[in-house]
């Protein structure tokens, strides 16, 4: 591996020296844990994706927990998701002692279809947990109407997509929304987690939960715990709140350059942007054909030779990991397009550090491969 230099990674952290002035004067202030930057984050965020209430935290993972316990779930409730996803989902689930249900995604989106969702409900199910993979939302209309039908919570994970919508509205105003602000994630702050709701009650619940129930100096009102995040972290991510836009404008960019310089190769199967939808391209993901004269790890491998990272997200199911399989409280249901796409998945550099030359040249290398 030594001499593989990767010169354009799948990911880098887009930090200024607006973050340097803002941490230095974090710093200075001697007020290192939850402060005033801390709700500055939260206002900024809230307004960002025009969802009222934001209540930040010490990651996505906890985020989900939290969530979903202030949401009433517990042992015995069922919550249904999908296997196509970052382990972080399943482990939140258990965390609060309740069951999971997975049940299979589509082609389009990749993300849980609501067609399957029906079925999977049943006596025990109480909250259906969609995952918005790679920056494009589930269809939440759909997913709403049977949450609606079903008396169901709805808790987005929405860890990949800040300020993706659907039909104009933001991951994070359909249900409780739950984003990762870890550093290879669209908004960074090293470490963090963003909880967002319209419900003034959930909101309130979640700012007791974090902070021991406290709402005054030892004054308890709840059972809580400690989720609070610093001042350093909300210092790293505020400037990069204020690019944004243009964040996911060049995002954006590099993945319609991209999609074109590929749309003559038949074996690669490019992503796209369903109607409706805004798409905030965490991850630019293709699908290798079945015929395609490489397989997807040895593509891989190939690109990493020439200096062009990738990921796979995610090579493996969550339920065909051992540890899942066949423990008593994870349900799977045939997930054969789930299955499929972890097979035939590459993630290709398009965030906001890679030029357009770049995106030439990962194009270059990709029309070079031959049998
Ligand atoms: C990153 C991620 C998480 C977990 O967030 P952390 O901040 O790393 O705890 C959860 N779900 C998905 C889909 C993610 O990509």
């Amino acid at each position: 591996m030594g001499s593989m230099t990767i010169r354009i990674p799948i990911s880098k952290p887009l930090l200024g020296p607006e973050v340097e002035d803002l941490v230095v004067s974090v710093l200075r202030s001697g007020n290192l844990a939850q402060g005033p930057l801390v709700e500055r984050l939260e206002d900024d965020f809230s307004k960002l994706i025009q969802v009222e209430h934001v209540v930040a935290v010490t990651n996505g993972t906890l985020a989900l927990e939290a969530a979903l316990r202030v949401g009433g779930i517990g042992p015995g409730d069922e919550v249904i998701t999908t296997p196509f996803t970052f382990v972080a989902t399943i482990n939140a689930i258990l965390a609060t002692g309740a069951l999971v249900r997975l049940v299979d995604i589509n082609y389009q989106d990749f993300n849980i279809d609501p067609t399957h969702v029906g079925a999977a409900v049943n006596r025990k199910t109480r909250c259906l947990l969609p995952v918005h993979l790679y920056g494009q939302m589930a269809d939440m209309a759909s997913l709403n109407d049977l949450a609606v039908k079903n008396d169901l919570l709805v808790v987005e994970d929405a860890a990949q997509s800040h300020a993706a919508q659907i039909n104009g509205i933001s991951a994070g105003a359909w249900g409780t929304g739950c984003f990762s602000l870890y550093a290879t994630k669209n908004l960074t702050s090293g470490e963090g987690g963003l909880i967002a709701t319209n419900d003034a009650d959930t909101a309130h619940r979640l700012r007791l939960y974090r902070n021991h129930g406290m709402v005054e100096r030892y004054n308890y009102q709840a059972v809580g715990t400690n989720l609070r995040m610093t001042d350093l972290q909300a210092a790293v991510c505020i400037p990069q709140m204020l690019a944004y836009p243009r964040i996911v404008s060049t995002r954006q960019r590099n993945a319609h350059l991209l999609s074109q310089l590929l749309a003559d190769i038949p074996w690669i199967q490019t992503p796209v942007e369903l109607p409706k939808r805004k798409h905030v391209w965490h991850q630019y993901t293709i699908l290798i054909s079945q015929d395609a004269p490489i397989g997807r790890d040895d593509l891989a491998k190939h690109l990493a030779r020439r200096g062009i990272g990738t990921g796979v997200y995610y090579p493996r199911l969550v339920h065909e990991y051992r540890i899942f399989q066949g423990h008593p409280r994870v349900f799977k249901s045939e997930t054969p397009i789930a299955s499929d796409v972890s097979r035939r998945c590459l993630s290709l550099p398009i965030h906001p550090g890679v030029a357009p030359q770049e995106i030439e040249v990962i194009s270059q290398v990709l029309h070079e491969v031959r049998p």
